[in-house]
């Protein structure tokens, strides 16, 4: 037992209006939103805040350029509206990012084709982003990334998105969510559903730290686990038709020096033309994604050899001088996209737009959507339980700056918790001692995977600094040196569930 969990859960039979199950951006948003409108709100995740998808994204708050191939305007006109409001309302989580997109001679989509659609994406975005794309000869965009393969090169564009940290945007919202009045809880998750009759209002919780149990009541209940929503939904009793259908995507991280871009690229992958990306990660490049329907469980999903190769292939192919092999790769990760079921014969067709819908049992589910368009999605949530509830309250979050606890961290990280836990990388020990105390780590993922990004960014996944960190902490959970031992090894299974044998390892 840990001893850190005793007395998280709340009391027995306490009484909530609103249950959000699920503490990924979407549920951490819905409960945001819910706490924000006044609702006596209650957010349980089962693993930590962005365990499942929401720490495995490309990290992007974009419009969607993609998706014009696919007709998809509406969703890319609501993407690029959310994404000016972030920009304006969480500016210390969404920064502006220029892509350069370099278009080759014979390219499935030639340079007329990529210009007419980011002009199309500038006019979706009511020219209103943050810059406005420019069309780029051969030469320019050489001059932009010199490291490129410049051989057949027709020109290109340059256009802007944003990029964020996808696990700490979603810790900024079930924060929020608390300093409006919520309770929050990582590590607890939905065992089962109270039924009233056919109607479900309240749950069976479990502490996966303690194995300690309680029930709650709620007046309404919101599905918001992703993946994860028809093994809930499951929890209703009744069989229903699949609701989510899942793609794996996978990315890998290599050295920038290796690579030597400069800002981020957009690239149509040599083998099957498919749309990914070349971003900047501080001293790294994230190569990303793939986009294959998927059976793999969310719990254990990972990056295969295949997967791998895939985006080395394409990295290679632009990036000729890097000379990738798998020995280059850092960390190499996978998510499931929770798409609608029923919503494309390919996964990369299929649309990423939302769906709410009520259960039989009055269980408010959503599926689908992206990162970028969790606020609105929220939104819509709420109102629905709303409606449920019979009761409307407006909906503030459009104009509410997101919580900005920097100056704090910084505060905290004077002295010798400014010393760096690993000399190479940003992260301090007082960033970790923050993340105990105001932020909810309670394990060694917590403050490795999520917290701070050490995992991803050390060759061992950060293994090899599991234990120093775990005696660090020891004192502010309360850890025995058993405990420290257990941590350590949870967090070795961890990471194995999550980066597998290690790529780069
Ligand atoms: P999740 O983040 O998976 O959250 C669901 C949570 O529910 C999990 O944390 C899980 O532990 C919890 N849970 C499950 N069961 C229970 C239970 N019984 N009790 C309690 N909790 C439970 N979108 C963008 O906008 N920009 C991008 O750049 C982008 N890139 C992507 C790249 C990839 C490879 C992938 C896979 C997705 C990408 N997306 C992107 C989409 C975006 O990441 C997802 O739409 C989003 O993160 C889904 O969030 P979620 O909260 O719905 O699901």
């Amino acid at each position: 037992m840990t001893p850190d969990a005793a007395g998280r859960l709340p009391s027995p039979g306490s009484s909530y209006d609103v249950l959000v199950i699920g503490g990924g951006i979407t549920g951490a948003g819905i409960a945001r939103d819910a706490a924000l409108r006044g609702w006596r709100t209650l957010l349980v995740e089962k693993d930590d805040f962005a365990s499942g998808t929401s720490s495995r994204s490309s990290r992007l708050v974009h419009g969607g350029l993609r998706y014009l191939e696919h007709g998809q305007l509406g969703l890319v006109f609501e993407s690029s509206n959310e994404r000016r409001r972030l920009l304006r309302l969480a500016p210390h989580l969404v920064h502006p990012l220029a892509f350069t997109w370099p278009v080759y001679r014979g390219a499935r989509l030639p340079l007329w084709k990529v210009n007419a659609g980011v002009t199309l994406y500038d006019a979706l975005a009511l020219f209103r982003n943050v810059h406005r794309h420019e069309l780029l000869r051969a030469a320019a965009v050489q001059r932009a990334e010199p490291t490129l393969d410049a051989r057949h090169l027709s020109g290109g564009v340059r256009y802007w998105d944003a990029h964020t940290d996808d696990a700490r945007l979603t810790l900024a919202n079930a924060l929020d969510a608390e300093r409006a009045g919520a309770t929050v809880l990582n590590h607890v998750t939905v065992t089962a559903l109270r039924m009233q009759g056919a109607t479900a209002d309240g749950a069976r919780l479990r502490c996966t730290l303690s194995g300690a149990e309680t029930e709650v009541q709620a007046r309404a209940i919101v599905n918001a686990t992703g993946p994860w929503s028809d093994s809930v939904r499951a929890l209703e009793g009744a069989a229903a038709r699949p609701s989510v259908r899942g793609s794996k995507g996978v990315h890998i991280l290599v050295p920038r020096e290796r690579v030597g871009n400069r800002d981020a690229l957009t690239l149509l992958h040599p083998d099957d033309g498919r749309v990914m990306f070349a971003l900047p990660a501080g001293t790294f490049t994230i190569f990303g994604t793939t986009d294959t329907y998927a059976d793999e469980s969310p719990d254990s999903v990972r990056a295969s050899a295949a997967d791998v190769d895939y985006l080395l292939t394409a990295a290679n192919a632009f990036f000729p001088a890097a000379a990738l092999s798998r020995a280059d790769v850092v960390s190499a990760w996978a998510g499931i996209r929770p798409l609608v079921a029923a919503s494309g014969d390919t996964p990369g067709a299929a649309s990423r737009e939302h769906a709410i819908e009520v259960t039989p049992a009055g269980v408010v589910t959503i599926t689908g959507g992206k990162l970028t368009t969790y606020r609105i999605m929220a939104a819509q949530v709420v109102d629905a339980v709303e409606r449920r509830l019979g009761v409307r309250h407006r909906c503030i979050t459009g104009t509410t700056p997101l919580g900005d606890d920097t100056a704090r961290r910084e505060a905290a990280c004077t002295g010798a918790d400014s010393a760096r836990v690993d000399p190479a990388l940003e992260w301090r020990f007082g960033d970790l001692a923050f993340a105990v105390a105001h932020e909810h780590a309670r394990t060694l993922g917590d403050l490795l995977i999520r917290r701070t990004k050490l995992a991803f960014e050390r060759r061992d996944n950060g293994l090899g600094i599991g234990p120093d960190v775990a005696r660090r902490v020891a004192p502010l959970l309360g850890w025995t040196e058993q405990d420290q031992r257990a941590e350590v090894e949870r967090f070795a299974e961890e990471v194995r569930r999550i980066f597998g044998a290690g790529a780069g390892a």
